[in-house]
């Protein structure tokens, strides 16, 4: 496994490379989630190119920039076991030198959900990954349904700078107990993570009131808000239910749609989603 930090080193390794090749950006704190994208990168691709890079210019919150946990050994380890071929992982300043000032920012989709709550952050997203994606040249690159929002707006950017890159987007893993796996969730106290169990909770009795023939979204958004706000712990951010496409708030549920969610407990704001459909 070739470990890369700087730009001329990964386009060395990447020459090395056999095609076609799978990327998967993260920002380390390996879990189980990112490791079925790398597994799922590795079935498509001869060569898997895994980025870490702690983006600050996607965190709107200094505090959430500093206490986002790292393991870089630990992580390193977990990517040698799973065969990965190149770990791309710049520094801050190899990604954003002092001078620099070119951003990518997409429209309309990325300023309603997580962008309207966290001003900026698509925009330090596609920047980053349209970096990532000049950078490796992947022919395919794998992200998380958790991040619904995010592979939306990846999609919409892929098509409007016309990348030759494929974008696959791998289900959620969850922990037994259905509460999504997140670097974040380390950060939670014992009984925050006991409470965080609700996330899962709604989003399940949502689905289960659409499987049985509900079709107004404000009823499920309504029956999701109760049971949050039954956790004194739990404190909500959004709550939607959209089109799972255009991400616009719905009235009706016709086809198929988003629903989705942040929620805070204590300084930790967790997300998680879930797309109903007939
Ligand atoms: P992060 O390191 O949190 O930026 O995540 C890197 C990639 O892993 C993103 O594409 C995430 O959507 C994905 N990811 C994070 N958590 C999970 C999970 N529980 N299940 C599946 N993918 C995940």
């Amino acid at each position: 496994m070739i470990i890369a930090e700087n730009f001329n080193d990964l386009w060395q390794a990447r020459g090395s490379l056999l095609e076609p090749v799978a990327l998967v950006p993260t920002m380390g704190f390996l879990h189980g989630g990112h490791l079925s994208l790398v597994k799922a990168a590795k079935h498509r691709a001869e060569s898997v190119v895994v980025s870490i890079f702690v983006n600050p210019t996607q965190f709107n919150q200094s505090v959430d920039l500093e206490i986002y946990p790292k393991d870089i050994d630990r992580d390193l380890v977990l990517l040698e076991k799973e065969g990965v071929d190149i770990v791309w992982m710049p520094s801050v300043k190899e990604m954003y030198p002092p001078d620099f000032q070119t951003w990518v920012e997409v429209g309309e989709i990325s300023e309603v959900l997580e962008g309207k709550m966290r001003p900026g952050h698509f925009k330090g997203v596609s920047t980053v990954v349209c970096k990532l994606f000049t950078a490796v040249r992947p022919d395919i690159a794998f992200f998380g349904q958790k991040d619904a929002q995010q592979v939306a707006v990846i999609q919409q950017m892929v098509r409007d700078l016309n990348f030759p890159i494929e974008i696959v987007a791998v289900p959620t893993v969850r922990e037994k107990d259905g509460l999504a796996m997140s670097s974040r969730n380390v950060n939670l106290k014992p009984a925050e993570r006991k409470a965080a169990t609700v996330l899962y909770k709604a989003l399940q009795n949502a689905q289960e009131l659409f499987e049985s023939g509900e079709r107004s979204a404000e009823i499920l958004r309504t029956s999701m808000k109760e049971i949050i706000e039954g956790e004194a712990l739990a404190k909500i951010d959004y709550l939607s239910c959209t089109d799972r496409n255009s991400l616009k708030e719905l009235e009706q549920i016709t086809e198929r749609a988003l629903i989705s969610m942040a929620v805070f407990f204590g300084k930790t704001r967790l997300i998680d989603n879930l797309i109903l459909e007939k």
